[in-house]
């Protein structure tokens, strides 16, 4: 079985503006792609697990959620970076767009695209660690026994929010691996 890193795209990898979609659009947040390669040269199989329910408004189709992912895989190869799997969720039972405006168990805090990803990856959950910028993220991967670190502002480390206070804490991802691999 592998190791696996399973990790928030928007917010956590790239900059967030929302609804992110065209792959002019990808920012690396700092220091994110030498994570992703720092993740690649331990050994550890990278997925990226995001919720992508831009497409049930019809914001984007899954078409460009293809091309942005495969525009950061382009990005990251230029690090010698790269990930193994991505996995999206395009459903939200409040958009207007059929068939993604349904009741899924893939968007988080739903657990499946974590359970598809160990499936696919042969994870050991025990060896996987999780980041993400919001509780959703990683709430289904605690509930695997994976260990898991909030990216929050900086502030909020040693300030965090009632929310953010049950999780372990960092700014970055660099700086979450710097705790989870440690
Ligand atoms: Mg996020
Ligand atoms: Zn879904």
């Amino acid at each position: 079985m592998n190791r696996g890193a399973l990790i928030d795209r928007d917010g956590t990898i790239n900059v967030d503006e929302g609804y992110v979609a065209k792959p002019d659009e990808l920012e690396f947040k700092p220091g994110a792609a030498e994570a992703i390669l720092s993740l690649n040269q331990r050994g550890y199989k990278v997925a990226v697990i995001t919720n992508q329910g831009g497409v049930a408004y019809g914001y984007h189709t899954e078409a460009d959620v293809e091309r942005f992912h495969a525009e950061m895989s382009r990005q990251l190869a230029s690090y010698g970076a790269r990930v193994d799997r991505f996995y999206y969720c395009p459903h939200n039972i409040k958009g207007t767009i059929k068939p993604y405006n349904v009741e899924c168990e893939c968007r988080k805090p739903g657990d499946a695209m974590y359970r598809q990803a160990i499936s696919d990856l042969d994870l050991d959950p025990a060896l996987c660690i999780a980041v993400g910028d919001k509780p959703t993220d990683l709430l289904p991967a605690i509930a695997l026994g994976v260990s898991s670190v909030l990216l929050v502002p900086r502030e909020h480390i040693d300030d965090p929010t009632p929310e953010e206070k049950q999780f372990q804490r960092a700014e970055t991802l660099g700086s979450a691996l710097d705790q989870l691999l440690a």
